[in-house]
């Protein structure tokens, strides 16, 4: 197979015609400005288009620009935030809107590098502000647009491998439309989402790159994009408690680095405790059992880890100075991570 990175320039009319007829609406496009294509790009990431949008709408409303966003409180931030996860984007996205105000008066810089420099920002992210609001000619360069240009030139390189990711993006910076940017962006990344779909499953005959696309030609949909293989995710079984003493419950918050780092979580520990065990933990930590049964078990994923939890809800007295007593007021305002969806649930039916 002969790479065709030719390709990549006779893709840029077709594919702007494509999106003038085809683009998706999406509530980040319909207004634009740098705050709400940076809040949204944080947000699409890890995360599918058709979650963000209730939450984007939301934040929005309640901080409608960078000054909102640098003057909430990091609970109300993280309460916003509840349900997408990787909280760290949350915590990122605060720091930067501080920086800012106090750097950059109250505007996003305009550049790659400027923008770079921010928190949170990557490669793709600066590339996508700049270019759909500066006119900067910078391509957004993520999975979904090597997978495109990966097919559309027949590269057979491995596309999660650095060097190879320099190289399209150093090609791509001159295919791209240099006379707009932000829309040869948006064209690609709309490509990726809804035409050159992956795992094999491309829909070629809405393409506007099939008539000298190698990959549709020489039938290689299948095996194209070339991915070096994931590290397999390690499995952790933990144990977790949902503690109730006079009408209240327990929280444990974590630490304030590392995995959802200083959310409040259910307090757990690592392994699968059978009654006995989790009696004896529950001592270690200065309380009385009055009374203790299983109530389920649960999976979270997450990028290199999956927890497998098993849940205790506990009746007890006594007391243990990390842990913070809440009713249910305090149970709906607070940020609790998706990962204990189903104890927060217990807990909940526990304060009815
Ligand atoms: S023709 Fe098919 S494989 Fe090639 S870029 Fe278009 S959708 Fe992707």
């Amino acid at each position: 197979m002969k790479e065709q990175w030719e390709n990549l320039d006779l893709l840029r009319e077709p594919l702007l015609d494509w999106y003038a007829a085809h683009r998706r609406i999406l509530p980040w496009r319909e207004q634009p400005s740098p705050y709400r294509t940076w809040v949204s790009e944080i947000m699409l990431q890890q995360t599918r288009v058709t979650a963000v949008i209730p939450y984007f709408e939301r934040f929005m409303a309640e901080l409608p620009d960078v000054y909102a966003l640098s003057a909430v409180s990091e609970d109300r931030l993280f309460k916003l935030w509840e349900g997408l996860g990787y909280y760290s984007r949350a915590r990122n996205l605060h720091r930067a809107a501080k920086m800012i105000v106090s750097e950059f008066g109250g505007e996003l810089p305009p550049t790659v590098e400027a923008l770079r420099k921010l928190p949170g920002i990557g490669d793709y992210t600066a590339s996508a502000i700049a270019s759909i609001n500066f006119a900067a000619a910078e391509p957004a360069v993520d999975g979904n647009l090597l997978r495109v240009a990966a097919r559309l030139v027949g590269c057979g390189d491995d596309i999660t491998d650095s060097k190879v990711k320099k190289r399209f993006r150093d090609i791509m910076s001159i295919s791209i439309d240099r006379g707009q940017p932000g829309q040869w962006n948006q064209a690609m990344m709309d490509l990726g989402a809804t035409v050159c779909l992956p795992n094999g499953a491309p829909l070629c005959a809405e393409c506007p790159g099939r008539s000298f696309c190698v990959a549709y030609r020489e039938q290689l949909t299948a095996v194209l994009p070339v991915r070096a293989e994931k590290r397999k995710r390690r499995a952790e079984e933990r144990t977790v408690f949902v503690l109730q003493r006079n009408g209240e419950i327990a929280l444990h918050q974590r630490p304030d680095s590392g995995l959802l780092a200083k959310l409040m979580e259910f307090p757990n520990v690592l392994g699968n405790l059978d009654e006995g065990a989790a009696r004896l933990q529950l001592a270690q930590w200065g309380l009385d059992v009055r009374d203790l049964s299983p109530c389920g078990t649960a999976r979270h994923t997450f990028t290199h880890i999956e927890w497998q939890m098993k849940g205790y809800v506990a009746e007890v007295e006594g007391s243990c100075a990390d842990l913070r007593w809440i009713g249910r007021k305090d149970l709906d305002s607070l940020a609790i991570p998706t990962a204990f969806r189903v104890f927060t649930e217990i807990a909940r039916n526990c304060l009815v």
